[in-house]
């Protein structure tokens, strides 16, 4: 059946990474202190970083502790009074300085990614642009958090409501995408006026702490962005407990999720919550089959599965079932497992071996009950945090894989008859985040994109997020939105003020 491998000359895996990260021209980008008060906190623990294509150890950060975390707290506190006093013009004009860094260091960045979370180096190139757009775009977005005056309904008065920072906001992120989902949320904290503490996923703590490198020299002031790393259920606390922080931003696990929900429930905190996905990828027999190949090649396989955009259940109209079929499983061969660092890879390791683990249980689980596995043969040995792109067909609603997110590169195939009957499966989620239709009928596309009840839908395409739009899912897919003119507020409240007796 499947993961069939032979052994012959390659390359070897181990020791790549490292060579990479010893060529760094930025040594401090792996010191792998944490940035607390302005200072590079060493720690008197560490915790090692592994490459995990390989499981070599490639690196150690700080281990913080709760001590340092309600420090932090208190010195973001502090910092807040400065920080919202400054222009956003002056705030702006700091977030497009570290975009210009970021970019100007976009390949030692991309190392340190490719080298920590596993995705190809391409791919890690291209979050570092995604992640910089997003604080260009908040720089802006600050001028802008524009309030209103409301026509009195009570005479001789001026109504008006105004947008101001929250307070400190905590910042608690992934490591699928170990730079963006941190600009994401920091760069509309820090446009608000608000300080932020991030705590990175322990997986890729150097992405991170090297974003805080270039926030530094961008002239972010001291206090005003800090990141701790370490124990993320010993970090969490402090920042849950304590009522001085007052918006709570996290991307991760629905599971994680509702604990943070849970936690920040007691000090009443502003949460914005990005959780897990299990989209939809609808496609109707009018279609151009090539370009809905591509895009559910795209939809399936970015970030080598790891995304929680990622297609989980396709849904193939059965006129044009078995066509589909054919392409998707000849492009999906031509998918390359390696290491990210290597030239020609498409497809990396997970980043963490239980990803791996859930892939393999969802196709041997789908495989038991009948559904047709076509997998990738790869000339090479790999290691435990390896899945071979892998096609699903003939899946059913009673499979793992129809069920729950999968996170990797398994790709599940369903047939399905009427456009009635693909929208209730479709929707037969506790989840919402993203759906993708490809269809040629307008009509079809519309009532699809308001029937649907995802938070983000694609017609026709696989590549829509981005800082101009709101990312953000329904259901227990999270809360709140990130990006777009909407993502700043997560960081702002309103006031209200009634002048009287003019
Ligand atoms: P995760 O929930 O395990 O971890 C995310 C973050 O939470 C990490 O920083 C981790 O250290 C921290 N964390 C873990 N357990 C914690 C606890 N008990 N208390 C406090 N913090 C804790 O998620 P993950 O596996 O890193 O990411 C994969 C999931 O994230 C998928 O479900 C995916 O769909 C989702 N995701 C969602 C979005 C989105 O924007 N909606 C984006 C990326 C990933």
């Amino acid at each position: 059946m499947v993961f069939q491998a032979a052994r012959h000359k390659s390359p070897p895996l181990v020791g790549l990474a490292k060579r990479h990260l010893e060529n760094l021209r930025r040594r401090d980008f792996v010191a792998g202190a944490a940035l607390i008060d302005g200072r590079w906190i060493e720690g008197d623990q560490r915790d090692v970083v592994v490459d995990p294509a390989t499981g070599e150890e490639i690196g150690d950060v700080a281990r913080c502790s709760v001590a340092d975390m309600n420090l932090a707290i208190a010195v973001a506190e502090r910092s807040f009074a400065e920080w919202r006093a400054f222009l956003p013009e002056r705030r702006g004009a700091i977030l497009r300085s570290l975009a210009s860094l970021m970019l100007a260091h976009t390949e030692e960045l991309a190392i340190l990614v490719t080298s920590e979370q596993g995705k190809p180096l391409a791919e890690a190139r291209y979050e570092i642009g995604y992640g910089a757009g997003f604080l260009q775009w908040f720089a802006a977005e600050g001028e802008r958090a524009y309030g209103e005056t409301i026509p009195s309904h009570k005479p001789g008065s001026v109504l008006q409501v105004r947008m101001q920072p929250v307070g400190v906001a905590a910042a608690i992120t992934p490591w699928n995408f170990p730079i963006a989902m941190i600009t994401r949320k920091a760069g509309a904290a820090l446009a608000a006026g608000c300080p932020v503490i991030v705590k990175p996923a322990p997986e890729t703590p150097l992405s991170a702490l090297a974003l805080a490198r270039l926030a530094e020299e961008a002239g972010v002031p001291r206090g005003v962005l800090q990141v701790l790393v370490g124990n993320p259920i010993e970090l969490s606390a402090p920042l849950l407990r304590d009522a001085r922080v007052r918006a709570l931003s996290f991307t991760g696990s629905t599971e994680v999720g509702r604990l943070l929900l849970e936690g920040a429930a007691r000090t009443v905190k502003k949460v914005s919550l990005e959780l897990g996905g299990h989209a939809p990828f609808i496609v109707f027999d009018d279609v151009d089959l090539d370009k809905a190949v591509k895009g559910a090649m795209d939809a399936k396989f970015a970030t080598s599965g790891q995304d929680c955009l990622a297609a989980n259940r396709i849904y193939v109209q059965r006129g044009i079932y078995d066509a589909f079929i054919e392409k998707f499983a000849a492009a999906i061969a031509r998918l390359k497992v390696g290491h990210g660092l290597e030239a020609a890879t498409d497809i990396g390791p997970m980043t963490r071996s239980s990803v791996a683990e859930k892939c393999k249980a969802q196709i041997n689980d789908a495989a038991a009950k009948g559904a047709r596995v076509i997998s990738t043969k790869q000339d090479r040995v790999f290691g435990q945090n390896f899945v071979f792109p892998t096609l699903l067909s003939d899946v059913t609603d009673d499979m793992l894989i129809s069920r729950e997110e999968t996170f990797g590169p398994v790709a599940a195939v369903i047939p399905f008859d009427s456009e009635e009957e693909v929208l209730t499966r479709a929707n037969a989620s506790e989840m919402g985040l993203a759906a993708y239709v490809y269809t040629d009928s307008l009509r079809r596309a519309l009532r699809l994109s308001e029937n649907v009840e995802y938070g983000m839908v694609g017609i026709n395409t696989a590549s829509f997020t981005g800082p101009p739009v709101p990312f953000g899912g329904w259901k227990q897919s999270g809360l709140g939105r990130e990006g777009s003119r909407h993502g700043i507020q997560e960081y702002m409240e309103l006031k209200y003020v009634c002048f009287g007796d003019l």
